[in-house]
């Protein structure tokens, strides 16, 4: 899952950034409104962490436009917005929603409540209602951060267990390998190197050592995919 915070408030940004990327997301961020949908038209983001009041453009524009069809990079959903507001009049809250808010936040908030509502939109997203995701063997709690393959705990690195969250998320099917680079890493990966790759048959050998070998398949020329 990929998050773009936006947040003129470069230290609240960086905190927010830090703290949800602690948590297993892919982050990058934006200080202004026109920053933001430069961002939003070049990345497929899952999720944007959206201030109501930024300096240029303001929030409710720019989740208006994010609801538009101009900015969509591809046929990817349009991304979950979780609007951050100072303002705490009913008006302001229904005319955020209105605009295509997913949810909100009232500031000031506590890191964990805006981690819980970001794991729900990530729910809603990909139809997962319960807290557990579980595909086959494997079950992974958001939450806790841990993955179990038929009673085993499974060690990961972080990326590794955003790239396994990923699969799981979409059981079955084919991931092109740009697809896992936009949705799991943030703008910072040289998108050439193998990290894909890599990363992939990290995440296989240490499945294969919790005796779930072949979760993973390689479907060439596509990409890959994880056995449902
Ligand atoms: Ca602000």
């Amino acid at each position: 899952m990929r998050v773009l915070v936006v947040e003129d408030e470069r230290d609240l940004a960086r905190a927010l950034a830090e703290g949800i990327r602690r948590d297993g997301y892919a982050v990058d961020v934006a200080f202004t409104g026109g920053e933001a949908l430069d961002k939003l038209s070049g990345a497929p983001y899952d999720i944007v962490c959206l201030d109501l009041n930024l300096p240029d453009i303001d929030g409710r524009e720019v989740c208006r436009r994010i609801q538009a069809d101009t900015l969509r990079v591809d046929d990817s959903d349009v991304p979950r917005v979780l609007m951050l507001t100072a303002r705490d009049s009913l008006a302001d809250r229904v005319a955020g929603l209105d605009d295509g808010a997913d949810d909100y936040l009232v500031k000031p908030f506590d890191l964990a409540e805006l981690l819980a509502r970001l794991r729900a939109l990530s729910r809603r997203r990909s139809n997962h209602t319960g807290a557990l995701v579980e595909v086959g063997p494997l079950s992974l709690d958001p939450r806790r951060k841990e993955v179990v393959a038929a009673g085993e705990m499974i060690d990961l690195t972080a990326r590794e267990f955003a790239l396994l969250r990923y699969f799981m998320l979409h059981p079955g099917e084919v991931l092109a390998a740009e697809r896992l680079l936009d949705h799991v890493w943030d703008e910072n990966i040289d998108p050439f190197t193998n990290t894909v790759r890599v990363t992939i048959s990290k995440l296989r050998k240490k499945l294969a050592e919790a005796g779930q070998p072949q979760m993973i398949e390689t479907v060439v020329g596509s990409g890959y995919r994880l056995v449902a």
